[in-house]
Order: structure tokens, then C-alpha cells, then sequence
């Protein structure tokens, strides 16, 4: 639902492009039966056609763009997706920056390595001692122990 925005936009204006042309033409095609209207009826196809075109290629367009820029911006996203675990993982290696070992404060594990963990949320700043799992799962900043 969420992926590839750009592409659900490009596939929209080509569905609503072949929509306005046949509804034009449908239209068109009623109002010519009657003999007086036939000039309404080819101005009717030929402006529901204009429109349902650049309605298209303003809807393309824009579905191009967002598309484009996806592809452009994804390897820079990822890699910092990858540093970010890589951090962590390297802080959790160092054993300093663990507290010792004991009981994890959230998930209750015992007789685990143990890292203070500075979490931030709507209520203010809070210190946790959690384990290695829980430090990953929780987007919180390790405090190694003061010495
Ligand atoms: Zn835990």
C-alpha cells in the first residue's frame, strides 16, 4: 500500500487518461445524434480528450518524479540504516559499556550482560538497565558506567 508511490500514480493517470477519452467520446457520440449539436458533440470529444491528456501528463509526471526520486535517495537511506546497527552492535561489543551482569529491566531475562540505556520519550528522560536484545529494539542512547 505503502511502496512504490510513484508507480501507483504513473498507473492512476493511464487508467484515468483511457477513462476521459472514452467518457468524451461516449458524450460526444450522444450529443452528435442530435442533428443541430453535432459541433458540440466534436467539441465535446476533442476538449475531453485535450484535458484527460494534460491531466495525464501532469499525473505522470508527478508519478515519474516521486518514482525517481525514490531510486535516488534509497542507497543513501539504507546505508545509514546499516551504520546506525553497526554503532550499536560495536557499542554492545565493548564490554565498558556494559553495567554487569543481572536482570533486564524490560523484557526480565536474568544473568544477562546489562547496558544503561538513556531512553527519551513524551514523558521526559529515563534510565533503563536493559540486555543486548532489548538495547536493539529500543531506540536509546548507551551510558557506559562512570568510573
Ligand atoms: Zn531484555
Amino acid at each position: 500500500m505503502y511502496d512504490d508511490i510513484g508507480g501507483k500514480i504513473m498507473f492512476q493517470a493511464k487508467l484515468s487518461l483511457w477513462i476521459g477519452i472514452t467518457i468524451s467520446l461516449i458524450v460526444g457520440s450522444i450529443i452528435m445524434s442530435e442533428d443541430e449539436l453535432v459541433k458540440l458533440g466534436v467539441a465535446v470529444m476533442i476538449l475531453g480528450c485535450i484535458l484527460s491528456y494534460n491531466h495525464f501528463a501532469l499525473c505522470y509526471a508527478m508519478g515519474r518524479l516521486v518514482q525517481n526520486s525514490d531510486i535516488i535517495a534509497s542507497p543513501y537511506r539504507k546505508t545509514q540504516k546499516e551504520q546506525q546497527k553497526r554503532s550499536v552492535q560495536s557499542e554492545l561489543n565493548n564490554d565498558d559499556n556494559s553495567t554487569g551482569v543481572g536482570k533486564c529491566q524490560i523484557c526480565n531475562k536474568e544473568n544477562v550482560k546489562l547496558y544503561n540505556i538513556q531512553l527519551k520519550d513524551g514523558y521526559g528522560t529515563r534510565y533503563r538497565n536493559l540486555c543486548a536484545d532489548c538495547v536493539k529494539q529500543y531506540d536509546g542512547v548507551i551510558v557506559p558506567p562512570s568510573k
